[in-house]
């Protein structure tokens, strides 16, 4: 007998009940359930009607990732559904909770649907780079038509239990008690002699148009999910719905599936699923090391980060005391919470009273002592070392014993601050991203003596706030701006070498980055890593070129879109970016002037100057134990700097690419380009010259 999936029976209703905690997912001892319990019904006179229903938190929720590894152990999706469908009496699926990817395929095997108020049903395999596999591109438009279904699997976004209703997709919504409900039904349909309604035998409404729907979703899909292959074989899945009897077009969806399975696409965005996963793997860093409570947050300065931090805390319900200098500087940074507060209440995203709550968590004051009870205090005020060191001193004075002090710096020497307290062991980074209360990633930096358990609550809080948290070391930058360095560096270089900013950022989005490194520089403010470079003069290289584009618009004053122009100009009526002839011009004489050759870089060589370089960096930060795994540094690009997921991340890139060739063009550069730029890290070295990769090489390590 199963020890996931049983049978009762409720007079002549079959209750077929997966109990496999904690999310139900559709494992092969599920899947084997199923079958042995189906099989067990078949046949048997005294059961007139079947309700498939769950116990725990959820109707079944989805695949198993893990078989993406292993391949998908027997008794297979396909056996199980149709096993299910071919049932001789109808068979009532009572669902609740998250019915997501193979659990949302099992209910639509089911002849009919109750869901309780509240379910969200989805399709979301797109989302991971691959197509609904276990029937759903078959049975999904033939049970709600041709474009709603498209929507559904093209967009990955699950609808509310309504939704489902208004297309048929459920038969009803009820307050409470599914699986009772779905017993009822049950009872009906046997009682007035209703049998099966299988959703093979219905045909796809809207197929007369099929050809126009798909044909224009392509084109659709190669503007919103560029470079993406998964879509395009997904409407190739649903062409076959549209085309073929219901068992050429599940042969058809399987050797899809399969393909997308393998393919780069669908492997570059379990890389980063599973990833995630590992983020919590801390070297020196036991499991069992208990997190300290986070009941009470103060923070410094209630500028731009600082306002945004706040709100990430309030949104989780953790009341929050804000510092800064002056009341004015208070006032301003409530102004901003509360817009952005309002913005998510007019989109109706957030409900006016959850606004106000949210508000009435955020206590502004001008007094350092106010943060005596806080558990975690995290500094925001303006990068500059003697100021955050003696805000520390303060902290170290008011905070009481065993509160966690954190800073939000982006560049500087965390060790540094930490040693001006007499507790270094609750000193951390914690480093947001802009804007904060969106942006999904939190670097949590740990310092040279952070205690284990600072670290555990670090990672607790990002879960808490909803953050992606990834642990990295002390350095300049720490993961992800180290790695923008020689990323920026060679964009800025390329300009100065004649490329116009639109064509360096061309290639770059053309690559998939959600924005060139020119134009996060226009959206950053031009000054701010200007600003940067000015104070480490002293260690960086003494070459006139290096970051000059932006020293020069620094010098004009054109700092980006706060001043309506930078490397473009923001002053048409949309706002947009459009080319700046001044700016461009600006450069070339800056080029002549210090004998730049002109030569103008083609969007592959960009590409490659820019990636390479960001790639080299990440290798020397594996070396140097800055961070963990390589993953870890894929899930800092993907979710903090725009790098896009179908790629994997920077190191699962240069995988795909292959070591030996990026380390082959790197010499290359560094016999073409300003040698002192282009030194393979040891690491790619090793790797490109074993044949290995960087996955390898963590495979090996963990
Ligand atoms: P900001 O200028 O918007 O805000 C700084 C705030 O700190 C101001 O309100 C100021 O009045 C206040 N402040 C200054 N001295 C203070 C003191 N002694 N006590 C209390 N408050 C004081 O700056 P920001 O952009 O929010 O940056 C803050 C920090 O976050 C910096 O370390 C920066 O490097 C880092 N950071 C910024 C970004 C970004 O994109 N803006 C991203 C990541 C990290």
């Amino acid at each position: 007998m199963s020890e996931v999936v049983r049978v009762s029976m409720q007079g002549e209703i079959a209750v077929v009940t997966v109990d496999s905690p904690p999310v139900n997912t559709l494992s092969r001892d599920v899947r084997a359930g199923l079958k042995e319990c189906f099989e067990s019904l078949r046949g048997r006179a005294d059961v007139k009607a079947v309700v498939l229903a769950c116990a725990g938190k959820t109707f079944l929720s989805g695949g198993d990732m893990r078989e993406f590894e292993t391949g998908v152990q027997e008794p297979g999706y396909h056996e199980v559904l149709r096993l299910i469908e071919d049932s001789a009496v109808p068979v009532v699926a009572a669902l609740y909770g998250t019915v997501m990817g193979g659990g949302l395929e099992t209910a639509i095997a089911c002849h009919y649907r109750i869901a309780l108020d509240g379910t969200r049903l989805g399709l979301p395999e797109i989302t991971l780079g691959i197509i609904p596999g276990a029937g759903g591109t078959q049975r999904m438009p033939r049970l709600i038509g041709l474009e709603p279904a498209l929507d559904m699997m093209l967009s990955g976004k699950p609808l509310t239990a309504a939704q489902a209703k208004d297309l048929g997709l459920v038969d009803a919504v009820v307050a409470d008690d599914v699986t009772g409900a779905a017993i009822a039904h049950a009872r009906e349909l046997a009682a007035a002699g209703k049998g099966p309604r299988r959703t093979r035998e219905r045909s796809v409404a809207g197929s007369e148009k099929a050809a126009e729907a798909i044909a224009a979703r392509r084109v659709q899909a190669a503007k919103t999910m560029r470079n993406r292959n998964s879509p395009n074989v997904l409407l190739d899945a649903v062409q076959a719905a549209v085309d073929k009897p219901f068992d050429e077009g599940i042969a058809f969806e399987r050797s899809l599936s399969n393909e997308v399975e393998r393919a780069v696409e669908g492997r570059a965005f379990r890389h980063l699923f599973f990833g995630e996963r590992d983020l919590r793997r801390i070297p020196g860093l036991p499991a069992d090391v208990k997190a300290r409570k986070v009941a009470k947050v103060g923070i410094v300065g209630a500028g731009t980060m600082g306002g945004g931090i706040g709100m990430c805390f309030a949104n989780a319900g953790i009341p929050v005391t804000i510092v800064d200098t002056a009341q004015a500087n208070l006032d301003r940074g409530l102004a901003t919470i509360r817009k952005n507060y309002e913005r998510s209440v007019s989109r109706g995203s957030l409900k006016p009273e959850q606004m106000e709550q949210r508000l009435a968590l955020i206590a502004p004051t001008l007094d350092y002592a106010a943060l005596n009870d806080a558990d975690l205090i995290v500094e925001a005020v303006f990068e500059n070392m003697a100021l955050k060191k003696e805000i520390f001193a303060k902290l170290d004075a008011v905070a009481k014993p065993g509160a966690i002090l954190g800073t939000n710096t982006s560049t500087l020497d965390i060790d540094e601050i930490a040693a001006e307290t007499k507790r270094p062991q609750d000193v951390i980074g914690l480093h947001f991203f802009s804007p904060a209360n969106v942006m999904q990633l939190l670097e949590i930096v740990q310092c040279a003596k952070t205690a284990p358990d600072v670290v555990m609550t670090a990672l607790d809080i990002a879960k808490t706030i909803r953050k992606v948290g990834v642990v990295a070391k002390v350095c300049y930058g720490f993961i992800g701006n180290r790695m923008m360095d020689p990323y920026g560096r060679e964009a800025e270089r390329c300009v100065m070498e004649g490329a116009t900013p639109a064509e360096v950022d061309g290639a770059l989005e053309d690559f998939g980055m959600a924005m060139g490194i020119l134009a996060v520089y226009d959206m950053a403010g031009i000054d701010i890593g200007h600003l940067t470079r000015v104070a480490r003069a002293h260690l960086l290289p003494k070459d006139p070129t290096f970051y000059r584009p932006t020293a020069l618009l620094t010098e004009r004053g054109w700092l980006g879109q706060k001043s309506g122009r930078g490397y473009y100009r923001y002053d048409s009526p949309d706002r947009k970016r459009t080319p700046d002839p001044e700016a461009i011009a600006m450069f070339a004489a800056e080029a002549q002037r210090l004998g730049v050759p002109q030569r103008k870089p083609s969007q592959q060589e960009i590409r490659e100057r820019c990636l390479y370089a960001m790639i080299n960096e990440g290798a020397l930060l594996l070396e140097e134990g800055i961070a963990v795994r390589a993953s870890d540094i894929d899930i800092v690009y993907a979710s903090g700097y725009g790098f896009p997921r179908y790629r994997g991340g920077p190191m699962f890139y240069a995988d795909t690419v292959g070591l030996k060739v990026i380390y082959d063009k790197i010499l290359e550069f560094r016999k073409t380009l300003d040698p002192q730029y282009w030194q393979p890290a040891p690491l790619l070295e090793k790797l490109a010259k074993a044949g290995s990769s960087f996955a390898q090489w963590q495979a090996e390590r963990t």
